[in-house]
């Protein structure tokens, strides 16, 4: 999507600090992170939210959580824990209408969120 800033970092017409990147995804650093490991993981493809996900994305979204696991096995925090978390709509603290995964790691995380 041309006004979309998650798509214009996959594409890389925006800069970001990427860490890992495939064909179909991009994971790269929060520019306000939260933790002190923050990641966003996209896909490549535009979906505004899960809520834009079919049957035929069940790969994409699989993929994401694959990719996460992953990135804190290699990123060394798989062992002391990790929460991946995706925002979605108002309610739910959306802020950039690019589906995204929050990967959240580095200090006890507080539960339940605010
Ligand atoms: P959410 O509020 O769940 O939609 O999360 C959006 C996240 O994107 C926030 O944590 C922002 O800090 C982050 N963000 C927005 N723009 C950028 C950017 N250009 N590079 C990296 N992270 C960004």
């Amino acid at each position: 999507m041309s006004d979309c800033i998650f798509c214009k970092i996959a594409s890389k017409e925006i800069p970001a600090d990427i860490v890992y990147e495939d064909g179909h995804l991009v994971v790269f650093k929060d520019v306000k992170p939260v933790a002190p490991d923050h990641l966003l993981l996209i896909p490549k493809k535009h979906f505004s939210s899960p809520l834009d996900f079919g049957e035929e994305d069940i790969e994409t979204a699989g993929r994401l959580m694959v990719t996460a696991a992953r990135i804190a096995r290699e990123m060394g925090f798989a062992e002391k824990g990790f929460r991946v978390v995706c925002n979605c709509g108002r309610d739910g603290g959306q802020t950039v209408s690019h589906i995204h995964y929050h990967l959240l790691a580095g200090r006890a995380l507080q539960w339940p969120p605010g």
